[in-house]
């Protein structure tokens, strides 16, 4: 049973239109695709669909839904940063657009305790960037950068209550093992404080698959140490590809299932409906 609700197109950071997304959706006989495009924020930036486009996403991803609906379940979300002091609450896209769900990402880490512009990370760019942001911002003090990390990831799950949490362990990505000790007590603790937060609230955590296929990665997101843990706390998964073009909308879909069914789990929930792995 094949699926996938974390996919972006030509609206905001992805290729192509999003009835190609759905097209090939279908003609690949998945049961739903979920349409998940980069909230509008306060800032200029590269990524997320610009305000003036929102409610045209929006007219376009309600048509779909009408048009394809014998065909395939097509759902209507956002991927959602969460940036203290700076995003609009979750709650208030959900509400005012109908949004059916929202999955929670954090890309941009604010340095606690400020509320300025310049003391944002930005984990998801190039590795130069990254790099500077921890000296710059934290003056080179990796630990406080990458638990400041998960701390927002954490106050985002308790706060903003996003139906999925998108790829968690994303500020490993340019770590390679040179950075940070991921198997050291610190990163353990910080991992653990967010899992603990993720089963209150009874998130789904996403295996995201994208770093692998772009060859980011040898793991995709979380890497298999933090899925372990997410089955024994008995957290709910899913697998979704982060698809930014419609070829890449079950890239590594097989595989993702195939590594949660080895590590334990026998189902997968998506915020609509649940499969045997
Ligand atoms: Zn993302
Ligand atoms: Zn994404």
């Amino acid at each position: 049973m094949k699926y996938n609700f974390h996919t972006h197109s030509g609206y905001d950071d992805g290729k192509e239109l999003l009835e190609d997304y759905v097209r090939t959706a279908i003609n690949k006989n998945f049961v739903a695709i979920g349409l998940s495009g980069h909230q509008p924020l306060p800032f200029n930036n590269e990524w997320s669909l610009p305000k003036g486009v929102y409610p045209e996403y929006l007219a376009e991803a309600r048509r779909l839904r009408e048009q394809y609906r014998e065909l395939i379940d097509v759902y209507i979300g956002l991927e959602m940063d969460y940036i203290p002091g700076f995003s609009d609450d979750f709650s208030g896209f959900r509400e005012g657009a109908g949004l059916e769900y929202i999955i929670g990402s954090v890309h941009l880490v604010m340095k606690p305790g400020s509320d300025s512009e310049e003391d944002i990370w930005f984990i998801d760019g190039p590795r130069e960037g990254y790099i500077e942001g921890i000296q710059k911002i934290f003056d080179g003090d990796v630990r406080a950068a990458v638990e400041a990390y998960y701390g927002q990831q954490r106050e985002m799950i308790l706060t903003q209550k996003p139906d999925i949490i998108g790829h968690l362990d994303k500020v490993n990505m340019h770590n390679r093992g040179e950075i940070f000790d991921t198997s050291s007590d610190w990163y353990q603790e910080a991992v653990d404080s967010l899992l603990d937060a993720i089963a209150k609230q009874d998130t789904i955590v996403e295996l995201n698959t994208r770093g692998v296929y772009t060859g980011k990665t040898g793991e995709y997101f979380p890497g298999k140490e933090i899925l372990k843990k997410c089955f024994e706390k008995g957290i709910r998964v899913m697998v979704n590809t982060d698809a930014h073009h419609p070829s890449q909308l079950d890239k590594h879909f097989d595989k993702a299932c195939g590594l949660l069914r080895e590590t334990g789990f026998n189902r997968m929930h998506t915020p609509f409906f649940e499969a045997a792995l």
